[in-house]
């Protein structure tokens, strides 16, 4: 019989008229990072998808659906006709690969279609007495050391031994665009990840110190752009130079420099959002993290902007987010060197920015014309 991949999704969000638009979207995430590995179609069958595997490297499936957001749990699983008979043989024949006698075993059967006549609890007792007789071990539904499953579905049923967890959240795609403030740093990244996590796409903007974006073009925030793009798929990245700004607050006092410089990445990436759809900011922020983070700076730094930040950080401690960033693979190239902006800005920050005497400086150096010219100069990379 032929082996299939099984993936679950996970239910919340999943249920009512959005269903349909949903499973498309996994089923394209899912073709999207198997493409060359497994050749056939991603089927959309009873609230799952499946994949019959052909042959194709195990290994590397597994690896490609480790990528997607909205997979609850995956299996591969060999197909049975969905009779007792069919699955019984099938169940056997799966059991005798994994299970020794006298180990306890217990069967788990659902069933999608639920006019096969037997209920899932009969199906099941009826199995795992099959399996006592054929391979001498017992049942307990208590305490097993291994479990066996069956799913019945209409056209076919599915029998498996081990399920894997996949990464959970919802499917790109599945929930609109978001423009990530991307830095060389640890945290932005992760920023970006979570919010990939819970369906957005996600493209990118990053402020860069060099004269010529080419620089920054070809540094390491490309390199972490191309590690998060199994997530996130085909995305952009906007390189916008920062000499504008410096040019025009040469004269400001020192301790601003850094929420001035805040206020104007927040309305460069404001107006690039609005041009680009993307219906709100990702900033990689967290409480407190720095001095540039108390609850006073993060509030002054985007008062007044027309759209919303999202800080998915911002509880977070940077233990937490560096655990994520080494699974994931990006925290070796964040603490690689980069000639950040923020390295040519004041030592000792105000950390109690007022607000007022913000806004007269952003007057005085007419910030919304350096934003201006800022985004004239700025260069967009697709990456796919
Ligand atoms: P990170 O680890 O993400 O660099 P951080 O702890 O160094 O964060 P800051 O440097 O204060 O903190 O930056 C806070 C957030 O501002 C970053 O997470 C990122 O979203 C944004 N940011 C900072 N510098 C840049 C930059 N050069 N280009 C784009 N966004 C930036
Ligand atoms: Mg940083």
């Amino acid at each position: 019989m032929g082996r299939v991949c099984v993936i679950h999704y996970s239910e919340i969000g999943l249920k009512g008229r959005n269903r349909p638009f949903f499973e498309k979207m996994l089923a394209e995430n899912v073709r999207r990072l198997l493409s060359g590995i497994v050749d056939s179609k991603v089927r959309r069958i009873q609230g799952r998808l499946v994949l019959p595997l052909n042959g194709a490297d195990l290994q590397r499936v597994e690896e490609g659906l480790m990528k997607v957001f909205g997979i609850s749990w995956f299996t591969f699983a060999t197909i049975a006709e969905p009779n007792v008979e069919s699955i019984g043989r099938t169940v056997v024949e799966e059991a005798s690969q994994v299970v020794k006698p006298g180990e306890p075993i217990k069967v788990e059967v659902k069933r999608a279609d639920k006019s096969f006549p037997a209920t899932s609890l009969e199906l099941s007792r009826i199995l795992g007495r099959m399996l006592v007789e054929k391979l001498g071990v017992s049942v307990s539904l208590k305490n097993p050391s291994k479990k066996i499953y069956v799913e019945v579905l209409s056209k076919e049923a599915y029998v498996f031994t081990e399920k894997k967890r996949g990464l959970g959240g919802l499917p790109v795609g599945s929930s609109g665009r978001v423009l990530s403030l991307l830095s060389g740093g640890i945290d932005s990244p992760i920023a970006s990840y979570l919010m990939m996590k819970r369906g957005c796409r996600v493209s990118y903007l990053h402020f860069h110190p060099f004269h010529d974006n080419a620089e920054a073009e070809n540094s390491k925030i490309m390199e972490i752009v191309r590690k998060l793009l199994p997530y996130s798929g085909e995305t952009t990245v906007t390189f916008t130079p920062s000499y504008e700004f410096q040019i025009a607050t040469v004269n400001v006092p020192a301790k601003y420099d850094l929420i001035l410089f805040r206020r104007f990445m927040f309305k460069v990436a404001e107006r690039i959002a609005e041009a680009e759809g993307a219906k709100a900011l990702v900033t990689g922020e967290s409480l407190a993290q720095v001095a540039s983070q108390t609850l006073e700076n993060i509030v002054a730094a985007s008062r007044g902007l027309r759209i919303p930040v999202f800080r998915p950080l911002i509880a977070f401690d940077k233990e937490e987010i560096v655990n994520v960033a080494k699974k994931i693979g990006t925290y070796e190239l964040s603490i690689k060197p980069y000639k950040d902006c923020c390295s040519i800005i004041a030592r000792h920050p105000e950390t109690r920015a007022k607000l007022e005497i913000v806004e007269k400086l952003e007057r005085q150096i007419d910030l919304d014309s350096v934003v201006s010219r800022s985004i004239g100069l700025s260069s967009r990379v697709v990456v796919k």
